[in-house]
């Protein structure tokens, strides 16, 4: 503290507690990212918070000390209820965990220096020896990637099945994941989901995979899904079923493709697991990022609301295009099932979208080189337009076989529609695919 402050004892300088109701309304997300989990007091009265960069933190007393560090080696349930060292938990880093609950309607959560180490972690800290992860197809690549190559060095096998899976189709995987744990050795340790799948946006049921996990496994066995693409904004999994749920905060949350973070949230007894894990391994998202994630928090029912509509108003312009053979759009799915999963879990069509051109790489190639304001780059969700072919670029390293089968033609553009204004974007892709 220093001598600028006001008396200490002036009411105006106590710490208040949060408001978060008033006259018995519960105040919105978009509401509580102004200061959620954030008293200004503690901190010379700045309205925003400091970024704490320090790596590690004094002790009030060596009695405090010993009962963090309880908290810390799990002695003691619950966690540290005291800041100890920045690889388990700092400032900022809880403020964003903090507000990352509140979107999810999550108990507690976890941050990550990327959504891959969250990912990573999440699964290590579930998977043991000869057990079993079952999980949709297709997920993103590294994570397909971390559970057929690297897991399987611990033993660890993998059921998968597609994604838009019938809960009798479901009910089969996890009978054959049963037995497959038992002839290992070990159990079926998670289900993870990725919907709706890159890049063809196929959508999970989730609801379907938790009643059929709870009648072939239990509840033990957590239902984590990677809600990217929809999340927070436009699909709300922890109340269709799911235990956890994953994000690569670089995306949407994040907005600004400026920065790289990951996260995962859900109930304290799914979350304390991992939470040990990164404790020991570290991997939590450094302090200025946390930061940069609390400002992206304030404006991203904005961003996404925005990005929402202009897709809308571009995949519209798209469909009724000559060159165009089809859009892989939520908002204009043609499948019965698909529509149905989609009423029941989403609440907006998402601004990520294939687009199908008449021709293959050739065209797509054209197309892409001629667009004037989308970029063309991988990655999604941030304030400007992307376009890039996932056949050549992220996918390449799929097998040939593998990516017909997901859907990823070299006809295929995937676009990630940003904040501009929608009808300039539409102008962009009516003289790029005039270039075709
Ligand atoms: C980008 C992405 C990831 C990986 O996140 P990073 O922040 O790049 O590590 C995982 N899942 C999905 C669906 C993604 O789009």
């Amino acid at each position: 503290m220093s001598d600028h402050d006001i008396d200490p004892t002036s009411p105006r300088m106590a710490p208040k507690p949060e408001v978060t109701k008033i006259n018995g309304r519960e105040l919105k997300p978009s509401t509580l990212m102004m200061g959620h989990g954030f008293d200004p007091v503690l901190s010379e009265g700045s309205l925003k918070a400091p970024i704490f960069l320090t790596s590690t933190f004094a002790f009030p007393s060596a009695a405090d000390g010993k009962r963090h560090f309880e908290g810390i080696t799990g002695k003691r349930p619950g966690g540290a209820d005291g800041l100890v060292y920045s690889r388990f938990n700092a400032p900022n880093q809880e403020i964003l965990e903090d507000r990352l609950s509140v979107w999810d309607g999550a108990e507690d959560a976890l941050s990550f220096s990327s959504g891959m180490t969250a990912i990573c972690v999440l699964m290590l800290a579930y998977a043991s020896q000869n057990d079993v992860i079952v999980h949709s197809g297709p997920l993103y690549a590294a994570s397909e990637g971390f559970v057929a190559k690297i897991l399987a060095k611990f033993g660890v096998t993998y059921v998968d099945f597609p994604a838009g899976a019938t809960r009798e189709q479901i009910d089969a995987v996890l009978e054959k994941a049963r037995k497959q744990a038992d002839e290992q050795g070990g159990k079926v340790c998670m289900v993870y989901l990725e919907s709706p799948g890159n890049p063809t946006n196929a959508l999970v049921d989730i609801e379907a995979v938790r009643d059929a996990r709870n009648a072939a496994l239990g509840e033990d066995c957590p239902i984590a899904i990677d809600n990217t693409f929809l999340g927070p904004l436009w699909q709300r999994p922890l109340e269709h079923g799911a235990d956890i749920v994953v994000y690569s905060l670089t995306k949407y949350v994040g907005g600004h493709s400026d920065l790289v973070a990951g996260s995962i949230a859900g109930a304290k007894k799914w979350m304390d697991p991992v939470r040990m894990l990164r404790n020991t391994m570290g991997g939590i998202c450094d302090p200025n990022t946390a930061w940069m994630l609390c400002r992206s928090l304030e404006t991203v029912e904005l961003r996404m609301s925005r990005a929402g509509e202009n897709a809308a108003k571009v995949c519209d312009f798209l469909s009724k295009h000559p060159k165009v053979e089809g859009l892989g759009y939520l908002g204009m799915i043609k499948d019965a099932r698909q529509q149905d999963i989609y009423d029941r879990h989403c609440l907006g069509a998402g601004s990520t979208f294939s687009l199908l051109l008449k021709g293959g790489e050739a065209e797509c190639f054209r197309f892409l080189d001629s667009l004037k304001i989308a970029k063309l780059a991988v990655s999604l969700g941030g304030t400007e337009t992307l376009a890039s072919h996932p056949a050549s670029m992220t996918h390449l390293s799929v097998a040939e076989g593998r990516r017909a089968e997901l859907g990823i033609s070299d006809n295929l553009v995937r676009i990630s529609i940003g904040i501009e204004d929608a009808d300039d974007l539409i102008a962009d892709f009516e003289q790029a695919l005039e270039a075709v």
